[in-house]
């Protein structure tokens, strides 16, 4: 992976970005599919990030995923959803530099999900730790997510943030300035897609 080095890099939000969310009738949210039934891809997520990487651009996948810490569901299923994505995506050609998921929360359930961490959005440390592994270009890194957190950690690593706008996260998109939201897909890749 050595000649990979240097390359442009987009940290692609998963939770309403790629895949949609789902309506929880126990929460009353929308939240992160905890089965692969409800896994659903966004319109135009998949061909976006394909064209996205012809372009030249690597993609990594970050994703705060603390359903199971919260006691909403079990551990692996929430893998299993995982594994569903990955492999989805990659029958279509889209393959990722890394995968980071943070299964922790500060408010878990006591255990061993419980607790703060640096892998949870918008904390940057593991984060830091692969950009460094991997050598990425810090001039030309760029998170796309579709909350405050996406845009909060993009900020932080020095990056240039685009949300995508999404009806069921706009509550939790209250900080971020219009100038950094995108209506869909289709506008995703024509801001980013000439490197
Ligand atoms: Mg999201
Ligand atoms: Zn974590």
């Amino acid at each position: 992976m050595g000649t990979d080095s240097g390359r442009p890099l987009i940290l692609v939000d998963r939770d309403g970005v790629v895949n949609e969310l789902v309506y929880c009738t126990d929460s009353g949210e929308w939240e992160s599919p905890r089965t692969v039934a409800d896994v659903r891809f966004r319109d135009g997520a998949v061909a976006g990030l394909k064209q996205l990487a012809a372009t030249g651009w690597q993609l990594a996948l970050v994703s705060n995923q603390p359903s199971a810490a919260k006691g909403k569901c079990r551990l692996t299923d929430l893998q299993a959803v995982r594994r569903h994505i990955a492999g989805r995506l990659a029958e279509q050609g889209v393959a990722f530099l890394f995968e980071q998921y943070c299964w922790h929360h500060p408010l878990a359930v006591p255990g061993r999900w419980r607790r703060r961490c640096d892998c949870r959005k918008p904390e940057t440390g593991a984060l830091e730790r692969k950009l460094g592994k991997w050598q990425a270009d810090r001039q030309r890194l760029v998170v796309i997510g579709d909350q405050d957190c996406d845009w909060l950690l993009a900020g932080r690593l020095g990056a240039e943030a685009v949300l995508l706008d999404y009806p069921y996260s706009r509550d939790k998109r209250q900080r971020t300035p219009v100038t950094a939201v995108v209506a869909d897909w289709p506008a995703v890749v024509r801001r980013l897609g000439n490197l």
